[in-house]
């Protein structure tokens, strides 16, 4: 073991019924949990004893950064997201985005456009460049803010294996249901460390 195992912040019923408990259940121990086996794989015989999820990614190529990145990813979503309804948006986050996109309802957009729009598989994020500018980034595959010097505040997956079981082909449909399951006291945490 190189590196620590993802465990999920909340039991697999807890997206309901936005993510149904199944979903939760394939996407962690198959997907999540399948990048830490691989990863764990490609690390045999590796020479350090322990390493950080962001040190690989920031210092990896191939299939490594790849492995790597997916599982960081993973633990970030899943960080983002809480019980239906149970949080809500900051003013202070509210009134930044509202300033950089024109307004929150705006910003919400935008990132759902790009969400529903990136071709293939990806990741939609929130970002902080590093002057502190608010940034709606699409990332392909296992891409991560961290190897572009980004600081990430939220995301939403857009694999297929993130929405398929609940919502087949219905990107947007399962985009629209994912704003009302949003960890926004996440979100606010990673926006209070940029400023
Ligand atoms: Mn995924």
């Amino acid at each position: 073991m190189t590196f620590d195992l993802p465990v999920l912040p909340f039991t697999y019923d807890a997206l309901e019924p936005v993510i149904s408990q199944e979903a939760v259940k394939t996407h962690f121990e198959k997907h999540h949990l399948g990048y830490a086996a691989k990863l764990n794989k490609l690390m045999e015989g590796s020479a350090t004893a322990k390493v950080s999820l962001e040190n690989l990614i920031k210092t990896s190529s191939g299939s490594i950064l790849n492995n790597a990145a997916q599982i960081w990813n993973h633990n970030f979503y899943w960080d983002c997201l809480t019980k239906l309804g149970k949080t809500s948006i900051s003013m202070n986050l509210h009134a930044a985005l509202s300033e950089e996109f024109g307004s929150f309802e705006t910003f919400r957009e935008r990132f759902t456009s790009a969400a529903s729009e990136l071709f293939g598989s990806g990741w939609v994020w929130l970002v902080a460049d590093d002057t502190g500018k608010l940034q709606i980034e699409s990332m392909p595959n296992a891409n991560c803010p961290l190897e572009y010097g980004k600081r990430p505040l939220l995301v939403v997956d857009v694999w297929e294996h993130a929405y398929y079981l609940d919502y087949q082909s219905e990107r947007l449909s399962y985009l629209k249901s994912w704003w009302t399951i949003v960890n926004w006291d996440f979100v606010g945490k990673q926006f209070s460390k940029i400023n």
